[in-house]
């Protein structure tokens, strides 16, 4: 392994922890608590527990303890790559062997990773409570299992189309982070002290970044272009594997989910994610969360590393073609704040309105 001794020291004790959540004992205790409760609730049998029309509350603690384990072990998975590969890292070796003891893996002092730490367990409470809060107040919101589905052409369509609708809202919203000085300081400079990316780090924002991605990202398109039982499972693991991988700090053959969206039109690679952490704020670029296609859409698309050696298994066509060509201003009109945030309000909007023509439910 071509790691210096620091890194390897580092390595020992950045893994030490990697089960815990936020690395924290008494954090895994809380989510813990929180998972056995629901299992609880969820066996014991009363009826008025389950919301009419959705999944049984029995199967949604099914899927938040699945969700908790499969981010431990694709997290685990990811990093165990990067250190195993350091030949595929999109920043290159040297560049995470930092000079400043002081700082961990991802380039964060001890003050930030506390910060973070707080903001893991506000996201780990606000999460449960918007799950729960879905659950019980639109009736249908967790689909119920059928005996029989849409042809699977038109599941296929609807799955992507979500995750069109569902990566647009976010889109605008991340920009927005980005562009609004008082939304980039208070809330999204956080998720961005990481500068040398790993999975880690997908989740670990201000808690109203992740609070608002899941409502305007997930919850929005999932009321528009509503899931059937199977996509939303699938969905929901898929997105798991899809953030992980897009901080894993490698970009290549590895990185499962988005190796199977490479023939995708404006295909999101890790290493595009990767350039917009490595740049800080002042690299404005790659916003989408999940396809990539809005960011070639509205220009702010870069290739980032993708032409470096350690990229050659992700590098897709249109990474060469914006290569070649010429350099272009990166002021945009699309970046003034009304802009940005219009079409978030816009998404929010039609979703509310949707719900409420329909008498708060999602039951078809
Ligand atoms: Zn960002
Ligand atoms: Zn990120």
């Amino acid at each position: 392994m071509h790691t210096s001794p620091a890194e390897q020291l580092r390595f020992s004790e950045h893994f030490s922890a990697i089960l815990l959540f936020s690395g924290s004992g008494y954090m895994t205790l809380i989510e813990l608590a929180l998972l056995t409760s629901i299992a609880i609730l969820g066996l014991s049998g009363y009826s008025w527990l389950n919301s009419p029309g959705s999944m049984p509350l029995s199967e949604v603690a099914v899927y938040l303890w699945v969700s908790a384990i499969v981010r431990r072990l694709y997290n685990t998975y990811c990093e165990a790559i990067f250190f195993a590969f350091p030949q595929h890292r999109t920043q290159g070796v040297q560049e995470h062997a930092l000079a400043a003891d002081a700082k961990d893996l991802c380039g964060r002092d001890r003050k930030q990773l506390e910060t973070i730490e707080f903001h893991d367990l506000l996201t780990m409470l606000s999460q449960f409570s918007l799950e729960m809060v879905l659950y019980f107040s639109i009736p249908g919101y967790f689909p119920v299992a059928k005996q029989v589905y849409a042809p699977w052409y038109q599941r296929f369509a609807t799955l992507i189309l979500n995750h069109y609708v569902m990566s647009f809202s976010m889109y605008w919203m991340h920009r927005a982070l980005h562009v609004v000085p008082f939304l980039w300081k208070h809330i999204h400079s956080l998720h961005h002290y990481a500068r040398h990316p790993l999975s880690r780090n997908t989740y670990q924002d201000h808690w109203l970044d992740n609070f608002g991605n899941a409502v305007v990202g997930h919850a929005c398109a999932h009321i528009l272009v509503p899931l059937d039982h199977d996509l939303f499972w699938f969905s929901h693991i898929f997105r798991i594997f899809e953030s992980l991988e897009k901080h894993s700090g490698v970009s290549c053959h590895f990185n499962i989910v988005h190796t199977m969206q490479r023939w995708l039109p404006c295909a999101q690679m890790p290493h595009h994610h990767d350039w917009h952490h490595e740049g800080h704020k002042g690299c404005n670029f790659t916003f989408t969360s999940i396809g990539g296609l809005w960011d070639c859409v509205f220009g702010t698309r870069k290739q980032g590393r993708a032409m470096q050696p350690q990229c050659d298994g992700a590098k897709t066509s249109h990474d060469e073609s914006l290569a070649k060509a010429p350099k272009r201003s990166t002021k945009s009109i699309l970046d003034h704040p009304a802009i940005c945030i219009s079409p978030v309000i816009a998404v929010v909007g039609a979703a509310a309105a949707k719900l409420s023509l329909a008498g708060g439910s999602m039951v078809v």
